[in-house]
């Protein structure tokens, strides 16, 4: 007899997403009969140019963004890279204002960036950003550097790792008052949570498509006032700014799941909460002893635990071997076995921190898997204690 298949139970939606149905027979189409060049003049490129307005009209509509601010990038990473690194030319002086829990692609770019001098603002123990310590921060870069320096301060939206959401409003006012431009990374963000660019009054936001039901590798990037000077030789694509012919498949995609993400927001939002809370009471319920990292505003479903006298890599794949997906934190670390920056920066406890896991929960999940994640954790912990 044929023995029955392992149930997979994915809870990392975190690190990406199951494409939505419609999102992907929207793509169809346009890899298959519509595949003209968009920039082309004859006929057969008139639908393809078209899916592009429709879809760059789509995208703005749900942020409340005019479609000329938006820019199609490949994904989260370059949309970020942008940010950081074109924000002013080469050759004039500029400074980041930026938090310690920010995603690699933010904290590697203004690394390598030529030239740019970085602060950071520091985050409590749930990972919320220090307001006081912001205003502190832009005072001092404001007497300290040339009147014609360029400020920039980028905090993300969410945190990856742990959920949190950051005052981005008040960030952004106060980047302002002090003449510093905002950007946020809102890649865990949007589609989860409504993002209004004109309420925020952000002037640079970052997306990417695989975090909400879209196709993987592309991404959009909020820009206000065409802030950023980019120099990316080429063709005229993007309004001159970015060349390279776009993929217009997997922007309608994005489009398509981003309308979808953002129509069902609030259903998706209260049955992932509903999961969350009967995930953590049925691990309370079993006695495990753990904490909860993040602030108490968090991304639905994003569950940062770290469990007493564990061992988070040794969690992740024992519980890949009963068929479940999870994560030690951040999808880019997990080749690394050292503590994150995220939950070193919240001074997690040490009897702890070696023990975290991240749980994604998504809209596809269900209550029986999240008993299936509980009885695996109870078998795992209790057969492993230290
Ligand atoms: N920013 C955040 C907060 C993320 O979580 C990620 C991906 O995990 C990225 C940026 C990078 O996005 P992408 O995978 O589209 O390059």
């Amino acid at each position: 007899m044929r023995k029955s298949m392992k149930r997979h139970i994915y809870a990392d939606n975190a690190a990406t997403t199951k494409i939505d149905q419609e999102a992907f027979n929207a793509m169809v189409p346009w890899l298959t009969d519509e595949y003209g060049n968009p920039s082309q003049p004859y006929s057969f490129a008139k639908k393809p140019r078209l899916a592009l307005v429709e879809a760059r009209e789509t995208i703005a509509k749900c942020i409340n963004a005019n479609p000329e601010q938006i820019f199609f990038t490949s994904g989260g990473t370059e949309s970020n890279n942008w940010a950081i690194k074109c924000f002013c030319s080469k050759n004039e002086q500029r400074v980041l204002i930026s938090s310690p829990i920010e995603h690699h692609a933010i904290l590697n770019a203004a690394k390598d960036a030529i030239g740019l001098i970085t602060h950071f603002v520091s985050v409590n123990e749930y990972g919320e950003i220090d307001l006081i310590g912001l205003e502190k921060l832009l005072l001092e870069t404001n007497k300290k550097y040339s009147s014609n320096t360029n400020i920039m301060v980028s905090v993300m939206c969410a945190n990856n790792e742990i959920g949190t959401i950051q005052p981005i409003k008040e960030s952004a006012y106060l980047a302002h008052k002090y003449g510093a431009i905002f950007h946020t990374d809102a890649v865990q963000a949007i589609g989860h949570i409504p993002i209004d660019v004109k309420d925020l009054d952000v002037d640079l936001l970052s997306a990417s498509a695989h975090k909400f039901n879209g196709p993987k590798g592309i991404g959009f990037l909020y820009d206000k006032k065409q802030f950023l000077r980019i120099h990316n030789s080429g063709g005229t694509q993007e309004f001159g700014r970015r060349a390279g012919t776009e993929c217009v498949a997997s922007i309608v995609g994005m489009a398509v799941a981003l309308k979808n993400n953002c129509i069902r927001l609030e259903e998706n939002k209260k049955h992932i909460q509903m999961l969350e809370e009967y995930l953590l009471s049925g691990l309370r319920r079993i006695k495990l002893d753990f904490i909860r990292n993040g602030s108490k505003t968090h991304i639905p479903g994003n569950i940062s635990l770290s469990f007493k006298n564990s061992d988070g890599e040794m969690l992740l794949h024992r519980l890949d071997l009963m068929g479940i997906s999870v994560s030690t934190g951040a999808a880019c670390d997990s080749s690394k076995t050292q503590l994150s920056h995220v939950l070193k920066a919240i001074n997690c406890d040490s009897k702890y921190a070696e023990g975290t896991i991240r749980i994604s929960l998504g809209k596809d999940n269900t209550t029986e898997e999240c008993d299936v994640i509980i009885n695996s954790l109870y078998k795992i912990i209790n057969s492993s204690r230290k």
